[in-house]
């Protein structure tokens, strides 16, 4: 896996915590020797941070950039590409991993600022950030080449009482997913979509707008998945053989089936 990933230019949104921080390690550490990972999010210091820890664990073979960028802003996503280092330009796998809930609501008290940061983010975000990157794989041969991962979520399948716009952006983040391979048919672009289920990670703190007793309750009593355990099989579809699609995939613990 780790000759296939060598020479690869790969780019994690949302990569500042959870399973974004977790997944630009493990391909660092699946392929240490050549490779160069363009890490984003809107906390820089964060991404800083794990630049340097990843340099600290696999020394130089990785290169890491870390890049300022909100998602949901399409000043940021339209500078994206332009705004890269001539080395960091050819894009070979873009992880769509940005995303958030925030609040437990029922209509018709849902929060309309809620609405529009997830919908911005998890959808329009993925979109645009997908719009940006599919110019550089489409230039190649065979039609185009080149991954791109989305992270959905179980949500996108089982819907759930409190968490309906949610649960709406990943049923969104699945149909754009869908409709996208199959545009891109005749080319070698794998379009590879991995839906988590309960993973332990920042995401809960922001569901209850930094609570962190209502979050630790989340997992109180069960044992969730972990970000490493996503990162470990998104770095495997990536290192797929070029013709092998992982194209949909749930992942959850043993006790949410
Ligand atoms: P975290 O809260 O730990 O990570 C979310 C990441 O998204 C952070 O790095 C955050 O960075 C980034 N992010 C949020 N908004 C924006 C934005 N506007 N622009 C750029 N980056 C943004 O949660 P997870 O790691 O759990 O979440 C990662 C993905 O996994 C999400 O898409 C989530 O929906 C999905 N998921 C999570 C599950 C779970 O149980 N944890 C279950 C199913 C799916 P920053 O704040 O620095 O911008």
């Amino acid at each position: 896996m780790a000759k296939r990933l060598e020479g690869k230019t790969i780019v994690v949104t949302g990569a500042s915590s959870g399973i974004g921080k977790s997944t630009a390690k493990e391909f660092a550490r699946t392929s240490p020797k050549n490779l160069k990972l363009i890490l984003t999010a809107r906390r820089i210091d964060a991404l800083k941070q794990i630049a340097a820890e990843i340099k600290e664990e696999v020394g130089d073979g990785v290169k890491v950039l870390p890049v300022k960028l909100d998602v949901s802003n399409p000043a940021d996503v339209n500078g994206f590409v332009p705004s890269l280092p001539e080395e960091f330009k050819e894009i070979d796998v873009l992880v769509n991993n940005a995303g958030l809930v925030k609040g437990v609501a029922q209509a018709p008290g849902i929060e309309p600022e809620d609405i529009n940061v997830m919908f911005n983010t998890n959808v329009t975000g993925l979109i645009n950030m997908t719009q940006a990157i599919l110019p550089i794989f489409k230039k190649r041969d065979e039609g185009g080449r080149g991954d791109i991962i989305n992270i959905g979520s179980i949500a996108g399948r089982e819907p759930y009482s409190g968490g309906s716009i949610y649960c709406a952006t990943k049923a969104a983040v699945r149909s754009f997913t869908d409709a996208l391979r199959k545009e891109l048919i005749a080319s070698r672009i794998r379009i590879i979509e991995i839906d988590p289920g309960q993973v332990e990670t920042e995401f809960s703190v922001v569901r209850f707008y930094g609570d962190k007793s209502k979050a630790d309750a989340v997992y109180k009593g069960c044992e969730p998945l972990t970000g490493d355990d996503i990162a470990e099989v998104i770095v495997f579809a990536a290192g797929r053989r070029e013709n092998v699609v992982i194209a949909d995939t749930l992942v959850f613990p043993s006790h949410q089936a």
